[in-house]
C-alpha cells in the first residue's frame, strides 16, 4: 500500500516538475486518477479555465513532497523493520482511575501488565477514546515520554473485520470495486489502520513529520469534529487553510494510500468510478479538448 503510493505520487510529481499539460500525458487515464485523488484529499491545485482558485503549483510540489517523504519514512520503518516501541492489539490492561491533572490535561490510568500496577498519564484526549471504552476507536498512538517511545494499539474489531477478507485479497478491478466506497476497504482491513496510526508515531517517524486528527468544521455549524474518514477529508482539504492541515492529518494518508493500492479506481469522491471533476470535453467531432494548467 505504501510503495504504491510513494511510486505513484513520484510520477505525478514528476509530470508536474516537467510541466507536462494534461494533452500530452502518455498515460493520460492513471494520472488522472491519482491527481484526482490527490486534488480530492490534500487540496485542489489552481488549474487555468478549470476552477481559478486553489493551491498553486509551486506549493502543490512542495505539499507532495512532504507525502512522499513520510510514506517513505514508514516504508523505510517497516521494510527496515526497525519500528520501534510497542504495538498492542488490546488496551484493556488500563484502567482508568479518576484522578486528572490540575491543568486537566492528562487523565491517570493503571497499567495493570505490571504488580504493582504502573501509574500512566494519557492525554485527556484520550481519555474516555480506548478501545475498551468505545466502540468507535479504531486504534491509538501514545508517545510515551517517559520511555521515548510510540505504543501503537490497534483494536481488537479491527482484527474480527480483517478475519474475513484482507487488503491483498481484495479484486482490485473494476468490475470488483465498482460502487463501492474506501471506507468500506479502510475499516474491512488492518493495514488502512496501522497506516493511520503509524502517521503518529513520532519517535519512529519523526516529529516534523508526524501528523495529527486534524478538526475540521461542519458546514453551518460552528463545531468541529475530527476529518475521519473521505466525507471529512475531503471537506478539510476545500477549507481556506485545508490543504496545509490536510497535510498533518492522519486519516487523509491512510486513505490515499488505501486509494493508491486500490488503482482500479478513480476513489476521488469515495465511490468506485465517480469522478470529482474532468479535464477534457470530447468535442462533436470526437476529439478530446483539454485544460491546460497554470504552471
Ligand atoms: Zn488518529
Amino acid at each position: 500500500m505504501t510503495t504504491k503510493a510513494v511510486n505513484q505520487l513520484n510520477a505525478l510529481y514528476n509530470i508536474i516538475d516537467n510541466q507536462q499539460q494534461p494533452e500530452d500525458w502518455t498515460n493520460y487515464d492513471s494520472t488522472f486518477r491519482i491527481l484526482s485523488t490527490w486534488s480530492s484529499f490534500f487540496g485542489r491545485p489552481k488549474y487555468v479555465n478549470g476552477v481559478n482558485t486553489g493551491v498553486t503549483w509551486t506549493q502543490t510540489k512542495i505539499n507532495m513532497k512532504h507525502a512522499i517523504s513520510l510514506y517513505q519514512t514508514v516504508l523505510s520503518v517497516l521494510s527496515s523493520k526497525s519500528l520501534s516501541g510497542i504495538i498492542n492489539c488490546n488496551d484493556a490492561f488500563l484502567k482508568k482511575t479518576g484522578t486528572t491533572t490540575a491543568d486537566q490535561k492528562h487523565v491517570l490510568y493503571h497499567d495493570t501488565r505490571h504488580q504493582p500496577a504502573y501509574d500512566v498519564w494519557l492525554p485527556s484526549s484520550l481519555s474516555g477514546k480506548l478501545c475498551h471504552e468505545t466502540q468507535e476507536t479504531n486504534g491509538w498512538t501514545w508517545q510515551n515520554p517517559f520511555a521515548q517511545r510510540d505504543e501503537i494499539t490497534i483494536c481488537p474489531k479491527i482484527f474480527d473485520n480483517a478475519k474475513n477478507e484482507q487488503l491483498s485479497s481484495v479484486d482490485n478491478s473494476m468490475s470488483g470495486l465498482q460502487n463501492k466506497e474506501l471506507g468500506y476497504y479502510k475499516y474491512l482491513t488492518a493495514g488502512g489502520t496501522l497506516m493511520h496510526e503509524l502517521t503518529h508515531a513520532a519517535y519512529n517517524i519523526g516529529f516534523d513529520l508526524k501528523a495529527g486528527d486534524q478538526l475540521v468544521t461542519l458546514p453551518g455549524t460552528t463545531s468541529t469534529t475530527p476529518a475521519y474518514g473521505v466525507k471529512l477529508i475531503r471537506l478539510l482539504a476545500t477549507t481556506a487553510s485545508g490543504p496545509s492541515i490536510a497535510l498533518k492529518n492522519a486519516d487523509t494518508y491512510a486513505f490515499f494510500a488505501l486509494a493508491m493500492y486500490l488503482d482500479a479506481c478513480d476513489w476521488s469522491r469515495e465511490v468506485c468510478g465517480a469522478q470529482d471533476f474532468s479535464l477534457r470535453k470530447k468535442t462533436p467531432n470526437g476529439a478530446w479538448n483539454y485544460l491546460k494548467f497554470d504552471y
